[in-house]
Parts: structure tokens; C-alpha cells; sequence
């Protein structure tokens, strides 16, 4: 009989999760729409809702609702105001804090900081998104110099300005081996990075050169400042080079000595390359692995083969339990209950090969779910 440590009674905190919409999406096809990645909209309207992911989620809904089958639930939700929603759910799944990165959705389509505390009633903490920050510096700036000075004055004081980190997409932009680059090169990027905001009012940094670059002041900042930094890693839409995307390519950084005191965090369990982040959470002293269980969109076997990984061999202290929720609260909720499932199943395991003993076991549950985030975030700096 394989044994199952029950941490139903722990609150979790997300260490990897975006705002709330205030206006929540209404209708069938915008609701499945939610649940994919892929950017086709045959895919968006009808195969979203063929996967193991969203019929795990309809049936769970059906029976928190007390109603039956997708309309139901789109009822039973449209029915309610965003924060009844947010306050039925973040209770029933005990979602203690939350890690939430500002850089999508946009702030002004998203539930206010204000709003969302009172009604989910959950700790917060907030994490500036990098390159949505450089790309309004590039159109502010018309010189090279006054840019690398904005960056610098934006991340002179972090905590100061509110946030507990960073969060990159680099691996959406220009990938994951983010390289130092000469002072000649750097320019050279921004002068058409400039001439992109010129003509178009907005830029997307997609330049090398300069991204890299900014991106080193940041880490300057973070590595001083003791902050940890989110990496986008593996999975997402097509817009992410899947190859350019994987942990690996963050050779660099760790090797850094200039960073190790710059914690490192892989979000998404690096899905699909699992292994090889809980390998690099277990040979990094500032590398961290997110083990999240909204999105990726997974079966419960494929979330307990990336947990299997995880556990397996990187220690309890480098892992963290996320969503990566966004904009509905049901991700949040989802992630919450299997999650802990998930968790507790495979520490299970490890208590019936004789890894671990029931009480080891419980309190990796405890790190991973709740204390390792409330420590690395610094929760009670924010509380103060
Ligand atoms: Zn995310």
C-alpha cells in the first residue's frame, strides 16, 4: 500500500502567478481559450477543450459549483462578480501568498493590488517584469548613455520601489544565454532598437546586444540587493523558441561568481526540460526550480513525473510550488489542490522506497509549498 502525506492543512504560497482580469472573459470559446497556448484559433475554440488538462478542470468545477458540464460552470462563474470569484476560490484552496508578476496582463486590464488582497486575503508580493520596463526606457531615452542611466535608477532600490525581483522573458526575446557584449555592440543595438521606437511608437526587444546588456545591470542590482530573479524557461506560446528556451542555455549566469548571491528561479518546472533543471537546482547553490501545476497544461501523471524529477534529486530547500495562473482565478485554485496531490503522492513514494520518514516527508511538503517562497521573497520584508 503506498503511502500519501496529506498537506491539505498547508497553505500555499504561489510563488509564480500573474494578475486577475477586473472585466473576467465571458462566453464558450473565449473561456477555452484560456486553457491553450496555441495562437490557432481552430486549436483556441475546439481542441483546448480536448485535452486531459480541461477535462480534469470542468469536472473538478462541476463539482465545486454543484452543476454539470462546461456551460454549467460558465453559469455558475458568470454569476458571480471577480471578487466573489476570487474570494470562493482562493479560500477553498487556501492560497496563503502569492508571487505575482506585473508585466501580464497589462495593469490596466487587471483587478487592482487593493482589490485583489481584499478579496483573495492573501499575502502579496510583486515582481517587476524586465523588458516591458527597458522597452518604455528605449522610447524614453534618445541616447545610449541616458538609457543605461534610467536602468541603472530603476533598479537602484527594488524593494524600495515595491517589488521583492525580477522576472525575465529573455528566453521569449533573444533566448537564454545571455552574453556580455562590447561597449561598440550594445550601442550598435540600441541605434536600431531607437529607430524601431521611433518609427512605431513602442519597440520589442528582440536586440541581442542590448537586452543582454541591460539585462546585466539589473542582475548587478539584484546580485547587491540579494534579490531573486524569475527566468521563463521551456513552455509557452510559439512565440518562445523552444530550442533557445531550455535551462541549459543558462550556463553563463550560473557560472557567474559575479551572481551567486542572485537567486535564480526556473519557472515551470522548466517543462519539458524537467530533469534537466531539478539537475541544475542540484548543483547550483542559487538556482531554484518552480514546480508549477496550472500551466503547463498537464495530465496528473505528467505533473507527477516532473515532481518524480524534481524530488528526485534536487533538495527540498531548491523547490517551489506555483500556478502560473493568470487572469481567472481557477488556475490559481486548480493548482492549489493538485498540486498538493501531486506533492504528496510522490513524497509518499519516497516514504514507502525508504527515502525519507513520514515526518521528512511532510516537512519537504511544508518547504516546497509554502516556506521556501515565504523566505526567498523576503514576504516579511513586504509585510513590514
Ligand atoms: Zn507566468
Amino acid at each position: 500500500m503506498p503511502s500519501f502525506i496529506d498537506l491539505a492543512d498547508v497553505p500555499v504560497v504561489d510563488n509564480h502567478c500573474h494578475a486577475i482580469d477586473a472585466q473576467q472573459p465571458t462566453g464558450l470559446a473565449n473561456w477555452r481559450a484560456l486553457f491553450t497556448e496555441s495562437p490557432d484559433p481552430g486549436m483556441r475554440a475546439r481542441e483546448a477543450a480536448d485535452t486531459a488538462f480541461y477535462r480534469r478542470l470542468t469536472r473538478s468545477l462541476e463539482a465545486f459549483y454543484g452543476v454539470s458540464g462546461e456551460e454549467g460552470v460558465l453559469r455558475a462563474r458568470e454569476g458571480r462578480s471577480t471578487e466573489e470569484l476570487v474570494g470562493e476560490l482562493f479560500r477553498d484552496a487556501s492560497i496563503g501568498g502569492v508571487v505575482i508578476d506585473t508585466g501580464y496582463p497589462a495593469p490596466d486590464k487587471a483587478m487592482g493590488e487593493k482589490e485583489f488582497r481584499a478579496a483573495s486575503g492573501s499575502d502579496y508580493v510583486a515582481l517587476l517584469r524586465l523588458e516591458v520596463a527597458f522597452q518604455k526606457l528605449v522610447v524614453k531615452h534618445d541616447s545610449f548613455e541616458d538609457l543605461v542611466e534610467g536602468v541603472r535608477e530603476l533598479v537602484a532600490d527594488v524593494r524600495g520601489a515595491g517589488f521583492a525581483g525580477f522576472k525575465s522573458i529573455a528566453a521569449y526575446r533573444t533566448g537564454l544565454a545571455i552574453e556580455r557584449w562590447s561597449d561598440d555592440d550594445a550601442r550598435a543595438s540600441y541605434a536600431q532598437a531607437r529607430a524601431e521606437a521611433l518609427s512605431s511608437g513602442t519597440v520589442r526587444l528582440g536586440h541581442k546586444p542590448l537586452l543582454d546588456t541591460l539585462l546585466h545591470l539589473a542582475f548587478d542590482a539584484a546580485a547587491s540587493q540579494g534579490l531573486p530573479v524569475q527566468f521563463h524557461v521551456g513552455y509557452g506560446d510559439p512565440d518562445v523558441d523552444l530550442r533557445k528556451a531550455s535551462p541549459l542555455e543558462l550556463r553563463s549566469l550560473l557560472e557567474d561568481p559575479a551572481y551567486r548571491s542572485m537567486p535564480i528561479v526556473l519557472l515551470h518546472g522548466c517543462w519539458p526540460y524537467f530533469r534537466e533543471g531539478a539537475y541544475l537546482a542540484s548543483v547550483y547553490g542559487n538556482a531554484y526550480l518552480d514546480v508549477s501545476y496550472a500551466i503547463p497544461f498537464l495530465s496528473i501523471a505528467e505533473m507527477t513525473s516532473m515532481t518524480r524529477a524534481a524530488l528526485g534529486v534536487a533538495p527540498f530547500t531548491k523547490l517551489m510550488y506555483s500556478s502560473d495562473g493568470s487572469r481567472v482565478p481557477e488556475l490559481n485554485w486548480i493548482a492549489a489542490k493538485d498540486g498538493r496531490r501531486v506533492i504528496g503522492s510522490v513524497l509518499g513514494e519516497l516514504v514507502a522506497d525508504g527515502d525519507l520518514d513520514a515526518d521528512e516527508a511532510r516537512r519537504a511538503g511544508e518547504r516546497i509549498l509554502r516556506d521556501n517562497a515565504l523566505q526567498l521573497y523576503g514576504f516579511d520584508a513586504g509585510r513590514a
